[in-house]
C-alpha cells in the first residue's frame, strides 16, 4: 500500500444503507438491510473512506426537522462504531423541497464537491453509489463513478453498473 490518494465512496441513505421508509421521521424506524454493515466494512477494509449523501426534502416540506435527520444520523453512526467500523467521515445533507431550486439538491454534485475538495479525494478512485439514477448521475456530475444497487426496477440501466445488493457492490471494488 505505497499508494496514498485518498478514494472515497459517497453512498445513497434511504433504500441503499436502510430500507426507505418514505420520509422516514423516527429513529426506531431505522431498519438496515442484512448486507449493509458487512458491505461497509469490506469497503472500509478496501481503503475507502465512506460518506452519505442525502436529499431529505422531508425537512423542506414540513414533515421533520433537520435536527431529527441529524438525530437518526447520529444513530447511525453510533451502530457502525459498535460494531467496529468508524463514523461515517461525513453526512451531506439536502434538506430542501424540489421547488426550492437549491443547489445542493441530487442529481447536483455539490455536496460530493465539497467534501472531495475538502479531504483531497482522487475522483477516479471513488464513486457514488444508490438506489436512484439521480445517484448514479450525481457521481458522473462530481467526475467520478456512479453505480446502481438493489433490485429497485427504478434503477436498472445499461447506462450504469448495477449490483443486486450493496455487498456485491463492495466486493466488485478494487482495494
Ligand atoms: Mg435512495
Ligand atoms: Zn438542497
Amino acid at each position: 500500500m505505497t499508494n496514498k490518494t485518498t478514494k472515497a465512496i459517497f453512498l445513497d441513505r434511504d433504500g441503499t444503507i436502510i430500507w426507505d421508509k418514505n420520509y422516514l421521521a423516527s429513529p426506531s424506524d431505522i431498519e438496515y438491510y442484512p448486507d449493509t454493515l458487512s458491505a461497509l466494512r469490506l469497503m472500509i477494509q478496501k481503503g475507502y473512506k465512506l460518506y452519505i449523501i442525502t436529499n431529505q426534502s422531508g425537512v423542506g416540506r414540513g414533515y421533520f426537522t433537520l435536527k431529527t435527520v441529524e438525530e437518526i444520523h447520529r444513530l447511525i453512526d453510533q451502530d457502525l462504531v459498535s460494531q467496529g467500523l468508524p463514523a461515517f467521515s461525513g453526512w451531506g445533507i439536502c434538506p430542501h423541497a424540489p421547488d426550492e431550486n437549491c443547489s445542493c439538491r441530487k442529481p447536483s454534485p455539490q455536496l460530493i464537491l465539497e467534501f472531495m475538495k475538502k479531504d483531497k479525494i482522487d475522483p477516479k478512485k471513488s464513486w457514488m453509489v444508490g438506489d436512484k439514477l439521480i445517484d448514479a448521475e450525481c457521481g458522473i456530475k462530481a467526475s467520478i463513478q456512479g453505480a446502481l444497487v438493489r433490485e429497485n426496477s427504478l434503477s436498472q440501466t445499461k447506462e450504469y453498473p448495477f449490483f443486486k445488493t450493496l455487498l456485491e457492490f463492495a466486493q466488485s471494488l478494487a482495494e
